[in-house]
């Protein structure tokens, strides 16, 4: 199962599990802390983690992910449909 979806017109990728975007600089950490299942996945006797490495940067490769740090990043209008795979939260 796919870990993350790309919502394209915001250049965010959502963590499906979390229902909340994650951004790029923070993809290593959240998989490590998060998601330890699949720090593992295929590293039987490799360095833990190395799994992740490769996750995140075919991530990076495949979608062009915007780091909030550098680009501002659009937000919905407020009467747009809830983007699917976000988690709603009121009043913020
Ligand atoms: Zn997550």
């Amino acid at each position: 199962m796919d870990l993350f979806e790309f919502i394209h017109p915001y250049g965010v990728l959502v963590c499906k599990p979390c229902a909340s975007g994650v951004a790029p600089a923070h993809l290593h950490t959240h998989l490590l802390t998060k998601h330890q299942e699949h720090a593992q996945v295929g590293e039987p006797s490799g360095r833990p983690g190395s799994a992740v490495e490769k996750l995140v940067s075919s991530l990076l490769e495949r979608y062009r992910v915007l780091d909030p740090r550098r680009v501002p990043i659009e937000t919905p209008p407020p009467d747009s449909l809830p983007l699917s795979g976000l988690e709603l939260y009121y009043g913020v």
